[in-house]
């Protein structure tokens, strides 16, 4: 006898968590803080402790009044998940069922494929143009009458590239009105060109945009898993409909309006980080690497079949980054102490020898 199994769930990949690091070894391989939580965080979570025995506030109204009030907009447009990748799924639930396509560039966010699969939607990913950027004229030229929903990922989750406010708007106002642009933003924060912001300008600006933006990266909560949308309302109404119930913990309530009160602070380790990633690609440049310049808090580097390689030396060195088999390696931008141990691993001379050979 077997059991019941939900036909198509064979095409569905697991998710790949970021390898682990052994115990005094660099983790740049889940572009999570390399710092640890603020004070001021800490304390508005041990707070609420005392108070687990009880359910959260599943509308979450204190966090959505004050990201509605950040931004200017409707409360009713503010939803929250379990990390951004929840509020992904939400939308796509919302948006695509089967036989509905969903659009993404490829590569992007490892997550997207499985959870349009998972939805019973069909994934339609478009290759990266020759600059690792989305490639805008390419996916509208891929929507078809079946188009629901087209995640843009800026910037992009694994090459660090974005694409520019102008390009969005111009890319967003060619999109039929009756398919939704969902603009992931999880790495915003961390992009130094002039398009810092572009989603949500043009969520403001469009009937069929959403933006997502989570706690994980900049904020450093990934471990309490709390992101946030802006959506049309009906959309938004939709997604609470699909949404696992009680999903966002007090705890991880709790800790994202303590960041929002903390974003000064916050800004100062964000350029830290900002800095260390620039550090990050002037190594692995001068090492001879083609490092693709990052606006995001890790960088891409397409060592196509010398990427085993790479990884070889930096996993000697210390250093656990993400590895794609024979297409490239991501490492995310760490504290000083890590990068400096990524200079010592690029210096390890037989991995690197045998990658030039
Ligand atoms: C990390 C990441 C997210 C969200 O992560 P959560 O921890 O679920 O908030 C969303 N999109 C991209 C592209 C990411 O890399």
């Amino acid at each position: 006898m077997t059991l019941p199994s939900r036909p198509g769930l064979e095409a569905v990949p697991a998710y790949r968590q970021g390898r682990s690091a052994p115990a005094g070894a660099s983790k740049l391989s889940s572009n999570e803080s390399p710092h640890p939580p603020l004070p001021s965080v800490v304390e508005a979570v041990q707070q609420r402790l005392a108070t687990m025995h009880r359910y959260p506030d599943m509308s979450a109204a204190a966090l959505r009044g004050r990201l509605a009030e950040r931004y200017g907009v409707d409360p009713a447009a503010v939803t929250v998940g379990a990390g951004s990748v929840e509020l992904a799924a939400q939308l796509i639930h919302a948006a695509a069922g089967p036989g509905d396509e969903v659009m993404f560039a490829w590569r992007s966010f490892e997550a997207y494929p499985s959870l349009v699969r998972i939805a019973g939607a069909i994934p339609v990913a478009v290759p990266l143009d020759e600059h690792h950027t989305h490639d805008l004229d390419a996916m509208l030229a891929a929507i078809t009458p079946r188009t629901r929903l087209i995640f843009v990922c800026n910037p992009n989750n694994p090459t660090g590239t974005v694409v520019t406010a102008e390009a969005l708007e111009a890319f967003v106002a060619a999109v039929p009105h009756d398919v939704l642009v969902v603009i992931d933003e999880a790495y915003v924060h961390f992009d130094r060109t002039g398009s810092f912001g572009a989603g949500v300008e043009l969520f403001r600006r469009h009937p069929h945009v959403a933006v997502l933006h989570t706690f994980s990266k900049a904020y450093g909560l990934a471990g309490l898993r709390v992101g946030y949308a802006l959506a049309p309302t009906e959309v938004a109404e939709n997604q609470r409909k699909v949404a696992v119930p009680f999903g966002v913990t007090d705890l991880a309530q709790a800790a994202a309006v303590a960041s929002l009160d903390a974003e000064d602070e916050l800004a100062t380790r964000i350029d830290e980080v900002v800095a260390q990633r620039e550090r990050l690609h002037g190594l692995l440049t001068e090492a001879g690497w083609p490092a693709v310049p990052s606006q995001a808090n890790f960088v891409w580097v397409p060592a196509g079949e010398r990427t085993g390689a790479l990884d070889a030396s930096l996993h000697d060195g210390g250093v656990i980054a993400r590895a794609f088999p024979d297409e490239g390696i991501r490492i995310s931008s760490g504290s000083m102490e890590d990068i400096d141990r990524v200079q010592s691993a690029l210096q390890i001379p037989s991995a690197l020898q045998e990658a030039r050979a």
